[in-house]
């Protein structure tokens, strides 16, 4: 077996190539930068996709190990400095014919995020930006959060001995709160939205020469991301699906998503990337890139106070937002918000149909799944594939048990319970 390894030896940063402007495409070489000189537009990494293409093929990627490392050529890191980490990845990609069969679909999957090392996809792009840490030789880690990412950066931050600095709202679920501090990290709660967190992050990233991986290392960041398109193909057989939904905070993932799929054909690995529709879905309490796909100019307009249980969505200035737009425009997708309630009949679902516990993210997903069947937006016969990026251990706050099921109380004797089963109990009379 051929572990990070290729003919033409390996090289730190793997086959990196530089960083293009998204904007004005001007090209800059890698290091810490995350915005063009010129026009302030984020950067994009590139690969010399001319050399992977020459050794990169599907069994390459069967004999790599089985984490996102195992399409290391295509990520911007030393795959020997990752391999150090946490190892997330090659998650599950579940085949739900309960599912599919209650909704009157011919075939949906759900990619299983909920089970990677930190119950989140972050730890996906975190794996990528921590190896940038430990080459660059910065002092801490660090992130906004609206929760998740802050265990994911914390975690990985443990492994690799080095100190994580993470700043998330104050209404942030104890739930995500709470592993993040067992993991050590130095949690700082700002009395406000993430968006409000986020501003203050990147006023501090630099000046402590703390990497925070959504900010100043943010072009490396989103490359972890895209691996779980990657594993979906290569887990359909290297197929591809009609339709993806993937949940949006930032846009971020939806853009990785398309970036993974379209290096996997630009190497050969795939004929055509274009043909899979890629929607998204936000809750109706946070939803611009949504509002602005339905609205008529077409604009994002922030939302000031988000509104909704879907916290790790509540991000009400999205960075990535027309980037996302585009995508679904152009891949012939649909931007959609379901409110609080279908969220929660989404993640329900999900649950009890098919042994997923979601958080509401993914409820949101599972929501507008729902939604467009019934609207006929998609088509009955799709292959879709559902990004449920979230545990819903880690968000239970806004979940009441009696609105959830039938719970029953009783004394510690044995005539009460079977007066609870004479009675009738879950089919049983
Ligand atoms: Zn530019």
């Amino acid at each position: 077996m051929t572990l990070y390894t290729s003919r033409g030896g390996n090289q730190r940063g793997s086959y990196i190539d530089g960083f293009e402007c998204k904007g004005c495409g001007k090209k800059f070489p890698v290091g810490l930068r995350n915005a063009c000189d010129e026009c302030f537009h984020s950067l994009e990494v590139k690969y010399r996709t001319e050399e992977v293409r020459e050794f990169l093929d599907r069994d390459y990627i069967r004999s790599q190990p089985g984490s996102m490392w195992r399409y290391w050529p295509l990520l911007p890191a030393d795959p020997v400095v990752g391999a150090d980490g946490l190892n997330p990845g090659m998650t599950p990609l579940r085949e739900c014919r309960n599912l599919a069969r209650m909704l009157g679909a011919r075939r949906i999957l759900v990619k299983d995020d909920t089970v990677n090392p930190t119950y989140s996809f972050k730890d996906r792009p975190v794996a990528v930006s921590i190896t940038k840490i430990v080459e660059f030789g910065l002092a801490g880690s660090g992130c906004a959060s609206t929760g998740n990412l802050a265990g994911a950066v914390a975690a990985a931050s443990a492994k690799y001995g080095i100190p994580s600095y993470v700043l998330v709202p104050s209404s942030t679920d104890r739930g995500k709160i709470l592993p993040a501090l067992a993991y050590g990290a130095n949690l700082i709660e700002v009395d406000g939205t993430y968006d409000e967190a986020n501003r203050i992050s990147n006023l501090i990233a630099d000046r402590y020469r703390i990497g925070f991986v959504n900010i100043n290392l943010r072009p490396y960041y989103v490359e972890g991301s895209k691996t779980i398109a990657m594993e979906t193909v290569e887990q359909l057989g290297w197929a591809l699906p009609d339709r993806v939904i993937v949940p949006m905070g930032s846009g971020a993932l939806l853009t990785a998503v398309s970036k993974g799929l379209n290096e996997f054909a630009e190497t050969g690995l795939i004929d055509d990337s274009a043909e899979v529709m890629i929607s998204g879905t936000q809750p109706y309490g946070c939803s611009p890139i949504s509002d602005a796909y339905s609205g008529t100019d077409g604009m994002i307009h922030p939302v000031e106070r988000p509104e909704t249980v879907a916290e790790s969505l509540a991000i009400g200035d999205p960075a990535s937002g027309y980037e996302a737009l585009s995508i679904i425009r152009k891949s012939a997708g649909f931007a959609d918000a379901p409110d609080d309630r279908e969220i929660f009949e989404g993640q329900m679902l999900l649950a009890r149909h098919e042994g997923v516990f979601t958080e509401p993210a993914g409820g949101c997903v599972i929501a507008s799944l729902r939604r467009k069947l019934e609207d006929g937006t998609i088509g009955r016969d799709e292959t879709i594939v559902c990004l449920i990026t979230g545990n819903g251990l880690k968000s239970q706050r806004h979940l009441d048990a009696k609105s959830m099921g039938r719970t029953y109380k009783v004394g510690n004797n044995t005539e009460e319970v079977e007066k609870i089963f004479e009675k009738g109990i879950g089919g049983l009379n």
